[in-house]
C-alpha cells in the first residue's frame, strides 16, 4: 500500500476529505448493511430530526502507525461502549458495539494510505457519528437514523512541545444538574460555543465550567477532563456525575498508577483548593495532555508552580507514557490495542 504524499509533518487538526467514509442506516427496527463510500456529502430531508431538535451523538478516536508499520487503534471498545450509551440517552438506536469494531476495522484498512506513517508525530483521528437522518417534526425519536464514520489525518496536537494554557473560570454551565453532560452529543458543543468565543474574545484558550448545582467545583473544559497532580505527586481527577467520561482520562490514571507509580484519586476538586495543586492539564484523544500554566477566577490568578514555559514534570511523564504505550514503543496494559492492519 502506498501512502498518500502528504507533508505528513506539518498537518494541522482539520477537516479533510479522504477515499472512503463507512456508512450504514437505521430503519424499522434494522441496521442496514454497512457500505464504504467515495461521496464526502451528505444528502437529507429538510426536515430531518438532527437538523431541527439536534438527535446526534458522535466519537472520537485515532489510528496509529507503530514502529513494526502495523495499523492499531487505541481501545476502540471503549469508545463503542460510550457511543451505544450516549445513544441510549437520546433515544436514539444502539449500533451494536460489535459492529462498530468490525467498521472502524473496515474502514480504517480501506484508508490506510492515509494513516501517517510512524515518527512523523501524526495520525488518523476517526469521527463515528449518529444523527436522526428520517423526517420529522413532532418531538418524538426520528423514524431513520443514519451511523457514519469518518476521518481525516490531523498533526500532533502542539507542535515543538506542549505550551501551557491559560483557562478561566467560567459562569456559564456546560451541563445540567441530572442533564446530558456525561455523554458524547454535539448538543453539549452548541452550548460551548458562546462560553468558548467569550473566554477566547477575553484572551482565554479555555473554560473552566463548575458543577451546574452548586457552582464550587470543577467540572471540565468544553471538550477535555482535568488532571491536577498534588504537591506530594499524587493525581487527582474530579469525580461528577455530568463529567464526560474521556477515554484518555481513564486510561492515563491506570499508567499514573501502574506504569509510573503514582496515588490515584477520583473526587470532588473545589474550585477553593486549586491554589493547592503542584500541576494542571487537561486531557482528550486530540491534545492527550495539554499543560494548564494559570487559571483565572473573577481576575484571581492561580498560577500553577509548573509555570508557563513547559508541562510539569508528572504531566510530561504521563505524556511521554501514554503516548509511548499508542505509538507501540512501550507494552501495552493488555485489550488496549487493536491491531488492524
Ligand atoms: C470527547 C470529550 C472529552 C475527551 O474524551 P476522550 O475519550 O479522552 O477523547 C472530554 N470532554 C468532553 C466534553 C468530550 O466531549
Amino acid at each position: 500500500m502506498e501512502k498518500k504524499n502528504i507533508d505528513w509533518g506539518n498537518l494541522s487538526f482539520a477537516y479533510q476529505p479522504i477515499d472512503y467514509r463507512y456508512i450504514a442506516t437505521w430503519k424499522d427496527g434494522v441496521w442496514s448493511e454497512g457500505t464504504m463510500s467515495d461521496d464526502p456529502t451528505v444528502q437529507m430531508n429538510e426536515c430531518a430530526g438532527v437538523l431541527h431538535y439536534c438527535q446526534e451523538v458522535f466519537e472520537g478516536l485515532k489510528a496509529y502507525t507503530t514502529k513494526d508499520g502495523s495499523i492499531v487503534t487505541f481501545r476502540p471498545d471503549l469508545n463503542a461502549k460510550r457511543m451505544a450509551d450516549s445513544a441510549r440517552r437520546l433515544e436514539m438506536p444502539v449500533f451494536p458495539e460489535e459492529r462498530f469494531l468490525e467498521a472502524l476495522d473496515a474502514f480504517v484498512r480501506a484508508n490506510a494510505a492515509w494513516v501517517p506513517p510512524y515518527g512523523s508525530g501524526a495520525t488518523l483521528y476517526v469521527r463515528p457519528y449518529m444523527y436522526a437522518s428520517g423526517p420529522m417534526v413532532a418531538v418524538k425519536p426520528a423514524p431513520e437514523f443514519t451511523f457514519r464514520m469518518i476521518g481525516m489525518p490531523v498533526g500532533p496536537y502542539f507542535k515543538g512541545g506542549a505550551k501551557p494554557i491559560t483557562i478561566r473560570v467560567c459562569d456559564y454551565d456546560r451541563a445540567a444538574p441530572r442533564g446530558t453532560g456525561n455523554i458524547k452529543a454535539g448538543l453539549n458543543y452548541a452550548m460551548s460555543m458562546h462560553a468558548q468565543m467569550e473566554a477566547h474574545r477575553e484572551g482565554f484558550d479555555e473554560n473552566m465550567y463548575l458543577d451546574p448545582e452548586t457552582r464550587s467545583f470543577v467540572e471540565e473544559t468544553g471538550g477535555a477532563n482535568f488532571l491536577f497532580v498534588t504537591k506530594d505527586g499524587e493525581l487527582v481527577t474530579p469525580a461528577s456525575d455530568s463529567i464526560l467520561p474521556s477515554v484518555t482520562r481513564r486510561s492515563l490514571t491506570y499508567v499514573a498508577e501502574k506504569y509510573l507509580g503514582l496515588k490515584v484519586t477520583q473526587r470532588k476538586v473545589a474550585v477553593s483548593e486549586l491554589a493547592d495543586f503542584a500541576e494542571c492539564g487537561v486531557c482528550g484523544t486530540a491534545a492527550v495532555i495539554c499543560p494548564v500554566g494559570k487559571v483565572v477566577d473573577h481576575g484571581k490568578e492561580i498560577c500553577f508552580p509548573a509555570g508557563m514555559e513547559k508541562p510539569g514534570p508528572i504531566t510530561q511523564k504521563l505524556y511521554d507514557t501514554l503516548t509511548g504505550i499508542q505509538m507501540g514503543d512501550i507494552e501495552a496494559p493488555e485489550g488496549w490495542i487493536r491491531k488492524i492492519v
